[in-house]
């Protein structure tokens, strides 16, 4: 097995994860079998109980593991499936350890950062890394050199350094060059990072400085002299356009020439078929084809909140021919029909996402009643499905109070917990999470979209529409077109152009060149509307 760690210096939010995934993908491109792991150096056991809001989109695994974003751009760059275990936290490794010494594991001694808790992060990787049948394994240490939290993972990076190969492990370290008032690039910051990095006993192989525009030579080779890093092991980061061009960036940049030096690397496949995608994104884009889709929502002010649905519109764009421009419209200012129209008339597409809490509600249900009575293509997703039966009970059914149950008691929770939750008081334990099937409906979209009969989709959700209105619904012109017994997964309205809302996540599947089937189909319908 070979590593490639992955540490971050200067300051937090430079970009690691995609930088992480993007190594990983030029790695992939070679011929290799690659997965990812990633640590967060946070006490939460998952990312299950954070808020969007603070820390960005929960992904969630097919597993049903809750976790930190990046393990989504992983999934994406790498296109392949991870589990929970390709997420440390330190809560996870402190409650391994405690669990272990009360069982009595330790045999009486003293239980110790050093080597227990270390030990306990090397293990873990070592036997991901093997589980997943990879030959090389991405390690991307979350927050920054210097911080607190991540010392103990630090220190076992350090360990593994030591223990592995020359060749089996190499330290990537990103930093940031930053243009000064008269635009010289100035490695200072640079220089202090890694400083910090080496006092910790570690010695990055490559650097990977994000900058505004490429380094020149001379700046790479003053980075060079001061952190002991060859020239050619400096890449530039420069920003970007689109994320997807930093494995072809890093490519010219030779990192992938440098990693394949220090690492051994003997296949020498190409990039030729990422870039070939990219190149078709990039086409489109100048083409200036192009679809406005409003995203009604709660955490607009977040651009990371939505990340795989920003994500799954690109990647259906790439395939429709088309850019999707997305406006996020924040639900809470949806106040009257008025505004609702004001706001949205321009737009090609509605979609509204999943989420939690009775903020923004009312303003969602105005958007989606605003779709389906003037038929623009409209997608919802998980709360966005479940709001859709709300507004359509509330409006064609004439049950004017009808909620989800999740909002309060009302006399027609059309969407409610199943009868086995209700005694359920563990919030975390009630929750309906991961990969679950549902099976089709002949003749209807879903059924259409997919092209198949049974599917698998993944879950983030605790409420469900109640069975006992399904009839009024069917007989009113809703269709539940996709079901896991008296589950339903997906509701359409077969009159409208295109309506679907589907109780899953479907952007956890999307993936660069292989569109999730209703995005495709939300984006297909939502150009043709244009
Ligand atoms: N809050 C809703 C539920 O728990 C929807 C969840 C979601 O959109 N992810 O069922």
């Amino acid at each position: 097995m070979k590593y490639v760690i992955v540490t971050g210096g200067v300051m937090s939010g430079l970009g690691k994860g995609i930088t992480s995934s993007s190594i990983g993908r030029i790695l992939k491109n070679k011929g290799y079998a690659v997965t990812a792991v990633k640590i967060d150096p946070y006490i939460n056991i998952d990312a299950g109980t954070m808020n969007p809001f603070q820390h960005g989109e929960v992904f969630v695994l097919k597993d049903g593991g809750e976790v930190d974003l990046d393990l989504g751009n992983y999934e994406r760059f790498l296109d392949t499936e991870l589990s929970s275990d390709h997420n440390i936290t330190t809560g996870k490794i402190y409650k391994a350890v405690i669990e272990k010494e009360r069982r009595g594991d330790y045999l009486g001694g003293t239980v110790q950062i050093i080597p227990h808790i270390t030990n306990e992060i090397k293990e873990r990787i070592r036997a991901v890394a093997e589980r997943s049948g990879a030959e090389i394994c991405l390690i991307e240490v979350g927050g920054t050199v210097g911080d607190i939290e991540s010392m103990p993972f630090l220190e076992a990076a350090r360990q593994m350094q030591r223990e592995e190969a020359v060749h089996d492990l190499a330290l990537v370290h990103v930093t940031l060059v930053p243009d000064d008032i008269q635009g010289e690039q100035k490695t200072k910051p640079t220089q202090h990072s890694v400083k910090e990095l080496r006092e910790l006993g570690l010695y990055p192989n490559i650097i990977v400085a994000r900058c505004s525009s490429v380094l020149s030579a001379e700046v790479k080779e003053k980075i060079a002299l001061f952190c002991d890093v060859p020239a050619n092991a400096i890449i530039s980061a420069p920003d970007v356009e689109d994320v997807y061009h930093v494995p072809l960036i890093f490519e010219k940049e030779g990192l992938s020439e440098y990693l394949a030096e220090k690492l051994e690397l003997k296949k020498d496949g190409n990039q030729s078929g990422w870039r070939k995608l990219v190149g078709r994104m990039d086409e489109i884009n100048k083409s200036g084809k192009k679809i406005s889709i409003a995203v009604v929502g709660k955490y607009i002010d977040i651009r990371d909140a939505y990340t795989s649905i920003r994500e799954s519109l690109k990647h259906a764009g790439i395939v429709c021919g088309c850019k999707v421009g997305i406006e996020w419209i924040d639900s809470d200012s949806l106040d009257t029909p008025e505004l609702v129209r004001r706001s949205l008339e321009s737009f090609d597409g509605i979609l509204v996402p999943g989420g939690f809490g009775g903020r923004g509600i009312e303003g969602k249900i105005r958007a989606i009643e605003y779709a389906r009575k003037n038929d623009v293509p409209f997608l919802g997703l998980c709360l966005g499905m479940q709001l859709a039966v709300v507004e359509f009970a509330r409006d064609v059914l004439g049950l004017h109070d009808a909620n989800s149950s999740e909002f309060g008691s009302t006399a027609h929770p059309v969407i409610d917990l199943l009868p086995e939750q209700h005694d359920v008081t563990d919030m975390g334990g009630s929750m309906r999470l991961g990969n679950y099937e549902a099976v089709l409906v002949e003749g209807s979209l879903a059924r259409r979209l997919y092209g198949d009969t049974r599917i698998v989709e993944r879950h983030r959700h605790r409420y469900e529409v109640n069975p006992k209105y399904i009839d009024q619904f069917e007989s009113n012109g809703m269709v539940f077109s996709g079901k896991n017994k008296n589950r339903m997964e997906i509701m359409e309205i077969p009159s409208h152009r295109f309506f679907i809302g589907c109780q899953f996540h479907p952007e956890f599947k999307s993936r660069p060149g292989k569109p999730a089937p209703l995005f495709k189909g939300f984006v297909e319908a939502a150009a043709e509307n244009q």
